[in-house]
């Protein structure tokens, strides 16, 4: 048996590193007959051992114990999750400062699921290029915010090389995930970091650029400035994969600090008397743009046990 790393999985076939080759490979067939929780048992970032066959392909028989990975809602009305990535040092919610804005609801959704999932995370606010005055000012909030957090913060722009640096860096020696929706610039931004991919880029209102996206799977490239970096479909909502509204502050790094001393144990935050994080954030301990996300998620949330 070789070792090998998946790259893509589409439908039946998997594509997974080996050494030099990259070989198109099927599960055994015993593995497919397991139980399954996630809609793909084997995602981009899975190590595997495989077996060749004669005819070429190879047999993927055995998915190592996983680090890490980041799950979604599995989208098209199926049950249960979506493995988006596994086996992932950093994952970094991908947004532009204008066309389109970011949402700071997208990046704590995105950033909950990092915390509860065990990823390492951050987020690269793009096309800084196109900040007006009031945009740098929100984007330095968002950066001391989320830097206070313990999370990573870049601003980027494909047309200042300069602002490149710092992403490069990050990514360096570690294997990485992009999570954003359609054009913000993550082609753009990798096609950057390594001309060679030469992805194509554009204008999401384009039609044939729309059929792409809906066809295409995460997958797993390494670039020539350093790392591997798993680029991810256009994901307008990560949808949260079994968080209950009983755990959700813990997922809020700066609410978990005080959700103990709340005066009933089970308080949700959102009411109670003698809330201590609703007394944080009248005293400005919480900044107001989060516990809005955090009351959000939890009304998107299902009823706790
Ligand atoms: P993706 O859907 O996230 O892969 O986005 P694309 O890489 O296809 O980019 C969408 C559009 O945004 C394209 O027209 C790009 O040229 C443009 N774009 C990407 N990065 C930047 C940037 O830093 N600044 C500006 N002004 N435009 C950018
Ligand atoms: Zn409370």
């Amino acid at each position: 048996m070789e070792s090998g790393r998946v790259i893509q999985s589409a439908g039946k076939w998997y594509k997974v590193r080996v050494g030099n080759d990259v070989m198109d490979c099927r599960l055994r067939g015993k593995m497919r007959l397991q139980k399954k929780t996630a809609t793909n048992p084997v995602a981009a970032g899975d190590l595997v051992e495989i077996t060749r066959l004669d005819d070429g392909t190879g047999q993927i028989e055995r998915v190592q114990p996983r680090k890490n990975y980041l799950p979604r809602q599995a989208t098209h009305g199926r049950r249960g999750e979506q493995v988006l990535a596994a086996n992932i040092d950093r994952a970094w919610a991908v947004l532009s400062i204008q066309n389109p804005a970011f949402r700071f609801g997208f990046i704590d959704r995105f950033l909950v699921t990092c915390e509860a999932y065990d990823l390492p995370a951050g987020v690269i606010f793009n096309k800084k290029d196109l900040a007006s005055k009031n945009d740098l000012n929100t984007l330095d909030h968002a950066r001391s915010l989320y830097q206070s957090l313990g999370y990573s913060v870049l601003a980027t722009s494909i047309h200042q090389p300069d602002s490149l640096n710092s992403l490069k860096e990050e990514l360096k020696d570690r294997v990485s995930v992009f999570i954003g929706p359609s054009g913000v610039g993550k082609s753009s931004l990798l096609n950057a970091l390594d001309p060679n991919l030469d992805l194509r880029t554009g204008d999401i209102s384009d039609y044939s650029r729309k059929g792409q996206h809906t066809t295409t799977a995460a997958r797993l490239v390494a670039v020539q400035s350093g790392g591997e970096i798993v680029d991810t479909p256009g994901i307008r909502e990560l949808g949260l994969v079994h968080i209950s509204a009983s755990e959700l502050s813990l997922y809020f790094p700066e609410m978990k600090r005080l959700s103990g001393d709340c005066k009933y144990y089970n308080c949700t935050h959102s009411h109670e008397p003698g809330c201590r994080l609703m007394e944080a954030l009248e005293q400005g301990l919480i900044d107001p743009e989060r516990y809005n996300s955090y009351l959000q998620i939890l009304d998107s949330l299902p009823e706790s046990e």
